[in-house]
């Protein structure tokens, strides 16, 4: 007879687990094996956060750190020249995604930061998600599901000084990031083909500078990715550096590759990094009992379109099509009735199953 080996594990992390393994199909490799790099990069990141479920712990997280009435930044910056003047729409919809968890789930305030260049999409899917874009003062005094958009166009000293004041001002409790340029070891910003971001004459906003400043008072810190040149993937850089091509030498004269230095205290590799971060929502609405944070699959259509409408573009097939990574909305809509179905199906319990282990 067969001796099954059941793992010994909680519902919560069974349900993980399982949002885990959805999110981190690779769907996007145009049959390039070299480029199916979220395994390696998952499991080292799976690692660093005790060998638990990483949406679990991301979402345990939050619902610990982050009460009613607090506010949470939220950020996302792949906009640059040539390819992408008006950002990606892997990224927004993420940032709109988490931004539920925070407004519907936590009862928090998202505040949603990005360079100029991703402004317009990243508003435009955080109101298809279901939040309107309020002033900070009118947004503290609604009882509307709101949101409040913050550009970041500093650069240098200018980015640390308003990084500063923006942690004083607002203190979050915490800041995530899906798909955002983070700086290498040298500081260099790469796009995932190994080229310079700022070799188009025009320097990327020192976004980073929030990280260091939530890092320095000890505030949570999450980063979704999906290559390995973005905020969060310095917590994983040797195996980025190992799998990724590009990651460990780059296409430009700093000679430095594109994986990024800086470090998330979760560092989420998805297969595409919307989904991360659709997962930690997913995680959230689980642990609270409420699946319905998660967008529904209208919803997720409409964040998408919003962000291709305002110009940000898919970053594989390199249009403003309702994509994302190369992956049309059907795809992503069948993906978020997928993630919904696991979510409900844990809550709700077996049915016939559930009362016979009562009655016996
Ligand atoms: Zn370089």
């Amino acid at each position: 007879m067969i001796e099954w080996n059941i793992p010994k594990i909680t519902g919560e992390e069974a349900t993980g687990w399982n949002v885990d393994r959805l999110v981190t199909v690779e769907i996007k490799t145009g049959g390039r094996p070299g480029r199916c790099i979220i395994f390696p990069l998952y499991e080292a990141a799976v690692k660093t956060v005790g060998d638990r479920p990483i949406s679990l712990v991301a979402a345990e997280r939050l619902i610990e750190q982050v009460k009613p009435g607090d506010t949470v930044v939220l950020m996302t910056g792949m906009g640059a020249m040539p390819f992408m003047p008006r950002g990606e729409t892997d990224g927004p919809s993420g940032v709109a995604s988490l931004a539920r968890a925070v407004s519907f789930g936590l009862k928090a305030l998202p505040l949603v930061v990005t360079p100029p260049r991703d402004f317009e999409a990243v508003c435009g899917a955080v109101r298809a998600a279901g939040l309107g874009i309020l002033e900070y003062e009118e947004a503290k005094a609604t009882t509307t599901r709101c949101a409040v958009a913050i550009p970041f166009p500093y650069i240098g000293e200018e980015a640390a000084k308003f990084a500063k004041s923006m942690m004083d001002k607002y203190v979050p409790k915490a800041v995530a990031s899906v798909e955002m340029f983070g700086p290498n070891k040298k500081g260099v910003k790469h796009f995932g083909t190994g080229l310079p971001v700022e070799g188009y004459g025009e320097k990327f906003p020192g976004v980073e500078h929030v990280f260091h400043e939530a890092e320095s008072r000890g505030i949570l810190t999450i980063g979704c990715l999906d290559v390995g040149n973005e905020m969060g993937a310095g917590t994983i850089e040797e195996i980025v550096r190992k799998v990724v091509p590009y990651a460990d030498v780059c296409r430009c004269p700093c000679e430095s590759g594109f994986a990024c230095a800086v470090k998330a205290d979760i560092a989420f590799p998805a297969s595409v990094s919307n989904w991360a971060a659709y997962a930690i929502t997913a995680m959230v609405g689980y642990l609270l009992k409420q699946p319905e944070i998660l967008q529904d699959v209208d919803t997720e259509r409409r964040m998408l379109e919003a962000a291709a409408m305002a110009g940000s573009a898919d970053g594989c097939l390199g249009a403003s099509v309702v994509a994302a990574d190369g992956i049309y909305w059907e795809t992503q809509q069948c993906f978020i009735r997928i993630l919904r179905n696991i979510v409900e199906s844990a809550l709700s319990g077996f049915g016939i199953a559930g009362q016979l282990e009562k009655k016996d």
